[in-house]
């Protein structure tokens, strides 16, 4: 064998070697394609936005094929997505996403909200699902580089946002009952409102035993797709009965686990005049909120800051005394009896905070105290600190961060 030939071999063994080697490819920020759009979509009026009807001009996306590992991440113009059809997401449906807003900072830069807590939910997401994991870290550099590239779709109002859709598919081209073997992640934007445009209306609910959101053993902790769709039908019944939302009854006890796709907190007047302000734990029945996290956190803290503390005004001195536990249905008909039960009020990312005003359980209504302004001195003091925080307002603990 000639000298060349002796090397040509080498190398070939040596790259058989590297291929066999090389681990897959994790997401890569610094490989980032963009393709901006060469025709931008005119902007809706803010008044007229629906919430996620409308998106944005550009998406990312990124596949995962088990060979190769995640692929070059594209920022390219909004675009339908092409599969075949025996890819696992429209048959055996594994599909999981996140919800975050990019708001408007002072400085006209986009902040996002705690996003490292969507991020760690995601991949809990995703390993429930057995899709491929992947950089969460990696994933949020992209995710806020999208976002500045679409940054003219936050509207400057008040209350308003940009809403990001994160989403993990499964795509294996097989009608095989098995894991999906290949992913498709993409994120999208859609600019978004305040959920309750013109002040604040406690919603109604309709208290649901007979269909369960969620079971022990379940995947209610987790943001996955599977677990809306059989929700529709209960929400159409409610909607029927004249109810806005569901309250999510869960066992023999009848004890309360979310509100629509919010987490549940009521506020009860202790006898030593301060309030507790109860939430069900994170049983695995649960998702655990960002925003419900946030306000536990900010709970007990907002005396003792002087940061948060005119926030806190409509509390009148009134300490918040924060508990995660089981609130049955019976409990809370005899919180309303006694005139204890002061606010109740559902927490989630798209509302912030949405008060209630009545609860159908057994045909009649459980009714909550009304309040100024529709928001009591409880709720209107987390959403107001929440808002400031969340709008760049108040700096607290580098939960809100710009993307550069
Ligand atoms: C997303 C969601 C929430 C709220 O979570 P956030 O992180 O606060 O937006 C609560 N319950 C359900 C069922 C949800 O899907």
């Amino acid at each position: 064998m000639s000298s060349t030939a002796v090397q040509n071999c080498r190398s070939a063994v040596k790259a058989q070697q590297e291929s066999r080697e090389t681990p897959l490819r994790d997401i890569d920020p610094d490989s980032l394609v963009i393709q901006l759009s060469g025709h931008l979509k005119s902007i809706p009026l803010p008044e007229t936005l629906r919430f996620g009807d409308v998106c944005t001009d550009h998406m990312l996306e990124i596949d995962y094929d088990p060979a190769t590992g995640w692929s070059v991440p594209v920022i390219k113009p909004y675009a339908s997505i092409s599969l075949d059809p025996a890819c696992s997401i429209f048959h055996y449906t594994p599909a999981l996403f996140e919800g975050m807003k990019a708001y408007l900072g002072p400085s006209g830069k986009p902040l996002l909200f705690r996003p490292e807590l969507n991020m760690k939910r995601m991949a809990a997401s995703t390993a429930r699902l057995a899709l491929p994991a992947f950089n969460t870290a990696a994933l949020l550099i992209l995710i806020k580089k999208l976002v500045v590239i679409d940054k003219r779709w936050i509207p400057s109002l008040p209350g308003y946002s940009l809403y990001i859709r994160p989403t993990l598919i499964g795509t294996r081209p097989s009608l095989g009952v098995a894991p999906s073997s290949h992913a498709k992640l993409f994120v999208i934007l859609s600019p978004t409102g305040p959920y309750f445009p013109s002040g604040f209306k406690p919603i109604s609910l309709y208290a649901e035993y007979d269909a369960v959101r969620s079971w022990p053993g379940g995947t209610g902790a987790y943001k996955l797709g599977i677990n809306y769709t059989p929700c529709f039908q209960p929400q159409a019944e409610a909607s029927k009965r004249g109810y806005q939302q569901l309250l999510w009854i869960l066992g023999e006890d009848r004890h309360i686990t979310e509100v629509g796709q919010m987490n549940f907190f009521i506020v009860v007047e202790r006898s030593d005049g301060d309030f507790d302000v109860v939430t069900p734990p994170l049983d695995g029945t649960i998702l655990p909120g960002v925003t419900r996290a946030s306000v536990i956190a900010l709970g007990s803290l907002l005396f003792s800051d002087p940061a948060l503390q005119r926030y806190a005004l409509a509390l009148k001195g009134k300490r918040l005394r924060m508990r995660e536990e089981s609130i049955t249905m019976s409990r809370l008909r005899s919180l309303s009896k006694s005139g204890e039960l002061v606010e109740a009020f559902g927490a989630s990312t798209a509302a912030i905070i949405a008060p209630i005003g009545r609860i159908g359980y057994e045909e009649a209504d459980i009714l909550l105290p009304v309040h100024e302004e529709g928001l009591g001195p409880v709720a209107g003091t987390f959403y107001r600190t929440l808002i400031a925080i969340q709008e760049g307002k108040v700096d607290w603990e580098g939960w809100s961060v710009s993307c550069e």
